[in-house]
């Protein structure tokens, strides 16, 4: 197979490369698929896209114009791809469905044990040879109540992680996991109760037509005024100017976001010396109780290692003309 991999980040080219072995021709550019790249998909067989990509109708058409026949995702979500234009194109898709739930959930950990511990400014204040202690006051995890809003694979080991903490678990998912139910005591509720309860809450369903904007005003109203809010998920899980609004108005405490709905073209990308015309962004980075990553809680070697042997695996299968089970049809 002739394999086109868009989007290429530094970080992951050398495991592609290993789990390649030399048994594919693959090319790799920096560009991210639009409209206006897809011209570069001309005579490849697949083409590999990461959550940045974007291949919407049009693009889809087009890519297959230029003799694409298969699309690999390097990971979960596929927010970003039209499945039903590409299933009326003829072009499979398939995606890493799980390649290390570990490295999320530990990463959403992070988020909150730094914003709660108030660890960014501690340290900032260190590396000024400060050593006030000040202000930095946190809460014990121990007994407090997290909600987990999408149990799910991450949303699982989330909750094992938050029982080890010895948290009160809340849950709330259009499917129950009695495995959860029966392990670590996770107790199933309604959004809005969940809301009104919990003392954290982390993020860690799909985004789609019913969790845009999930977390809003109206939702918000329901929360503690000292909740603390986790967004590992994909950034417009949460209506961000409502919770930049609600974090000014001390009705959330503090956020931590690994994901921000207007990340495409900004994550990823040195912008030091091009500093991006976004309001809502040079709000949340100024804000003290708020934490912020690019798009980095997936970055593990196991996570990364999964993705690429994966991602070589769907390719594998259907260059042998069988089918993966990865395959996305709807
Ligand atoms: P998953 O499919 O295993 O779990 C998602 C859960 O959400 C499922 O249990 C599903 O029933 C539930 N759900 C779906 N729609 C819902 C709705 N409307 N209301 C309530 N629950 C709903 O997925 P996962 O592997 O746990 O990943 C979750 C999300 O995390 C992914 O879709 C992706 O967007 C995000 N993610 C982020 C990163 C990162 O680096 N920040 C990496 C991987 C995944």
């Amino acid at each position: 197979m002739n394999i086109l991999v868009y989007s290429t980040r530094n970080f992951e080219k050398d495991y592609f490369i290993k789990a390649n072995n030399n048994k594919h021709s693959i090319t790799f550019i920096k560009d991210s698929l639009s409209i206006d790249t897809v011209y570069k998909a001309e005579g490849f067989d697949v083409v590999s896209l990461s959550p940045t990509d974007d291949a919407s109708t049009l693009t889809i058409e087009k890519l297959k114009n230029s003799g694409v026949d298969y699309i690999v995702l390097r990971c979960a979500g596929y927010d970003n791809v039209n499945i039903k234009a590409a299933v009326k194109s003829t072009i499979k898709v398939a995606n890493v469905p799980a390649y290390s739930p570990y490295a999320i959930a530990e990463f959403a950990t992070s988020l909150l044990l730094a914003i709660n511990r108030k660890l960014i400014i501690s340290n900032e204040r260190v590396s000024q040879y400060n050593f006030n202690i000040d202000e930095l006051t946190g809460f014990d995890l121990n007994n407090k109540t997290i909600g987990i809003v999408g149990t799910g694979k991450i949303g699982a080991v989330m909750a094992k992680i938050m029982n080890g903490f010895g948290c009160n678990i809340l849950g709330y998912d259009i499917e129950k996991n009695q495995c959860l139910i029966d392990t670590y005591n996770l107790q199933y509720v309604s959004l809005e109760e969940l809301c009104v309860k919990s003392d954290i809450i982390s993020l860690h369903v799909p985004l789609n037509q019913h969790t845009k904007y999930l977390i809003d005003n109206k939702l918000i109203k329901h929360m503690k005024k000292n909740v603390i809010l986790i967004n590992t998920s994909r950034g417009a899980v949460i209506n961000t100017e409502d919770v930049i609004n609600a974090l000014e108005n001390n009705n959330i405490s503090a956020l931590g976001m690994d994901v921000y709905e207007n990340e495409e073209g900004i994550f990823f990308n040195d912008l030091s010396s091009n500093i991006p015309d976004d309001v809502m962004l040079k709000k949340l980075i100024s804000m003290p109780n708020v934490i912020l990553s690019s798009h980095q809680a997936f970055l593990t070697e196991e996570a990364l290692t999964n993705i690429a042997e994966t991602t070589l695996y769907n390719i594998k299968c259907w260059s042998e003309n069988k089918e993966t089970e990865n395959l996305l049809t709807s």
